[in-house]
């Protein structure tokens, strides 16, 4: 049959990308058709319908943090083929193309940074780097940060894009689950935030472990947020799903996210949330502190 030949005959799909080339783009959620000017005007939010598209990793750290505060850790850190995975392609060469693509070495970054001049350790997933699949290494860079926010008392915030596990690494993959968790679970014992902030999509291992476990969850509105995808879970129990299924707005009303914050709000909404927690670095509790000793 000929489209099992396409391959052969030399013709590629190109590669896809967080947000393709052109003047137009069709908007996933309503099918509107948008000016790329104006999109990327507006944050990249649909004005029809208010969908989010997908943006980078190096977008969210712009739009999210001061400019100038973030600071990097643990970027050289990148994943091994220990199973020695092989499918069409091999595993080491899968991960060359996507370092190749993104100059990321693993699909998260993770680092220091001040919002509104409040103090956070952040990461953030990149959804075009295998489709911001947890890995061993984003485990560790995971754990590295709830680390790094014991050690400094700051508040940790995760921005989460993923499809989930990544295959490839099998079962040291599933085992992230459980690592990050643990992880967290001390962020918890020590009383320092975790702020999760899910966009669309976060599905599969990263809905099941870290990005469900914040103290509050932050959604984008539109999102598709859940563990196995619609069409999965209609063919295993065999009925129509309700409308708005797995979206934030869905998940709003069932008590499985808090808020949902429009991405033009998301910075001032952050920095409003992280004042109303006491910590050690916060600026709003040392002002008042030395405002108080001065009054004395
Ligand atoms: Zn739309």
């Amino acid at each position: 049959m000929a489209w099992f030949k396409k391959s052969e005959r030399g013709l590629k799909t190109p590669a896809k990308r967080a947000v393709p080339d052109g003047l137009w783009m069709r908007c996933e959620f309503c099918q509107e058709i948008l000016y790329r000017k104006e999109l990327e005007r507006d944050f990249w939010i649909c004005d029809r319908c208010g969908f989010h598209f997908r943006i980078s990793s190096a977008e969210y750290v712009r739009i999210l943090l001061d400019e100038g505060s973030f600071s990097e850790i643990d970027e050289d850190l990148e994943p091994l083929d220990p199973l020695r995975f092989k499918d069409s392609k091999r595993y080491p060469d899968r991960l060359k193309k996507y370092q190749e693509q993104t100059g990321l070495k693993e699909a998260i970054r993770t680092g220091t940074g001040t919002v509104e001049r409040i103090p956070i350790v952040f990461a953030v997933l990149e959804f075009s780097f295998g489709g911001g699949s947890l890995g061993s290494v984003m485990g560790e860079k995971i754990v590295r940060a709830a680390d790094l926010s014991l050690a400094t008392r700051r508040p940790l915030v995760i921005l989460s894009c993923s499809g989930g596990a990544r295959m490839q690494e099998g079962i040291l993959s599933l085992m992230q689950l459980a690592k990050t968790s643990v992880a967290i679970g001390k962020l918890a014992e020590q009383a320092i935030p975790f702020l999760s902030i899910v966009t669309h999509p976060t599905t599969g291992g990263v809905s099941a472990s870290f990005a469900m476990q914040g103290d509050l969850i932050l959604a984008e509105p539109r999102a598709l947020i859940g563990f196995a995808g619609p069409r999965v879970i209609q063919q295993t129990i065999g009925q129509d799903l309700p409308e708005g299924f797995q979206r934030s707005e869905f998940l709003l009303d069932h008590g499985m996210v808090d808020l949902i914050v429009s991405r033009r709000d998301l910075k001032s909404l952050l920095a409003r949330v992280l004042r109303y927690f006491p910590y050690p670095e916060s600026p709003r509790r040392e002002e008042g502190a030395a405002g108080e000793t001065e009054r004395r």
